[in-house]
């Protein structure tokens, strides 16, 4: 059993995708062991994508994120850092493959839909940023 970090980033709320994203993490057995809508300042976003820091798309990213609200997740499920990545496709919706989640519904490379942890150092420091013990069930 593994748990994951999941964000409906804000295009994916602005377009009224959480339902149909929370029903593909259902159906392919994630559980959701925390939940909650939030909408994080310029800095919030900076703090939790801060190791792209210095990259090209750091400040329209960190805008792009703290522009709405989004939906923060804990999946939880054999597995789940890899399946959840694999629901979502690849980063580019042009290079994700038919089915996944940013190929259906992204933009574009920065406004795509959803955010997962890569790997488990990283599923651990993402679950800390936004929910304490106490929020989380399972
Ligand atoms: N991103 C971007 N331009 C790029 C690469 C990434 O705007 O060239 C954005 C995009 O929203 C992506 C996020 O930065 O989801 C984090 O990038 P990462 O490489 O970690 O991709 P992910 O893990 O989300 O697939
Ligand atoms: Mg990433």
């Amino acid at each position: 059993m593994e748990r994951t970090l999941s964000i409906i980033k804000p295009d994916g709320v602005a377009k009224g995708l959480i339902g149909e994203v929370i029903k593909r993490f259902e159906s392919a057995d994630l559980k959701i062991a925390a939940m909650k809508m939030i909408h994080m300042s310029k800095k919030e976003a900076e703090g939790f994508y801060a190791v792209h820091q210095g990259k090209a798309f750091y400040g329209s990213l960190t805008d792009f994120m703290s522009a709405g609200p989004c939906v923060v997740m804990i999946l939880e499920g054999l597995q789940a850092i890899a399946k959840n990545r694999e629901l979502m496709g690849a980063t580019n919706p042009k290079d994700a493959l038919p089915g996944t989640i940013r190929r259906e519904f992204a933009s574009n490379i920065e406004r795509n839909i959803v955010h997962g942890s890569d790997a488990p150092e990283t599923a651990v420091f993402e679950i800390g940023y936004f929910f304490s013990a106490l929020e989380i069930c399972g």
